[in-house]
């Protein structure tokens, strides 16, 4: 998903050219993970190992992060279009680090990004069940059997999305607005969106809180730090 052409991956390890990486895989001469490679464009990751000429490419040291995502800043590595992406927060980051799931681009809150491609596959699996809260300011003022349904499942398109927890935390009956935290497992594409929208309550701002139980705690948006090596086993 989330890799890199092996031979500029080569070129980056310094042991040569991005040219004579090419010639050497086409020459046989490249293996990713015991295989041997002669075509252009395959795309390798962090834990693949990559052995040139009989020599192991040293692999990166994993990082891991977690981001206060601004809104207006797209969940990739680039973007087509030159919107600002979350990796541009990194630059002083010398490894290839990739969001861990992605956030709307109007949507803020905790992001983590990491260059460890097992753990993003673990924390990504639906097995793993994590909770995820997103405090939602949405228009109107939902009732108790409405905010039920968020439980029970939402049908959209071909989905049925469901809250494992919605708690009501305020309403502005003057302004015709609520604030509502939803607990979800599941990350299906703009999933708290489309629950509110076809509920009758449209999301007029939307951020996650929380990650398990990583918060934002000490950082503002645009800011990030690094995982403790504790929280990273916490959350393995
Ligand atoms: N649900 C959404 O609708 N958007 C997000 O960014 C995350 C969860």
């Amino acid at each position: 998903n989330n890799g890199e052409r092996l031979q500029k991956v080569i070129a980056q390890s310094g042991v040569t050219s991005r040219r004579k990486a090419e010639q050497m895989i086409l020459d046989g001469k490249v293996k990713v993970n015991g295989e041997t490679v002669q075509e252009m464009g395959v795309k390798v990751t962090a834990n693949d190992e990559i052995v040139v000429d009989g020599v192991p490419l040293e692999k990166e040291t994993p990082v891991y992060f977690l981001l206060y995502k601004p809104r207006g800043v797209i969940s990739s590595v680039k973007d087509d279009k030159g919107r600002k992406v979350v990796t541009d927060y990194f630059e002083a980051v010398e490894q290839r680090i990739f969001p861990i799931g992605r956030l709307d681009y109007d949507t803020s809150g905790v992001l983590l990004l990491t260059n460890d491609g097992d753990f993003a596959n673990l924390l990504m699996h639906p097995r793993h069940e994590i909770d995820k809260v997103y405090i939602a300011k949405v228009r109107g003022i939902p009732n108790k059997k409405e905010l039920a349904l968020l439980q029970k499942g939402i049908r959209s398109d071909k989905d049925v999305l469901k809250a494992v927890q919605v708690k009501l935390l305020s309403t502005d009956h003057q302004k015709k607005t609520s604030i509502i935290e939803l607990t979800l497992h599941e990350g299906k594409n703009r999933q708290v969106r489309r629950m509110l929208e076809e509920l009758g309550y449209p999301v007029m701002k939307l951020k996650r809180e929380r990650y398990d139980f990583i918060g934002l705690e000490g950082l503002n948006a645009g800011e990030y730090r690094s995982l403790t090596p504790k929280e990273v086993n916490q959350l393995r």
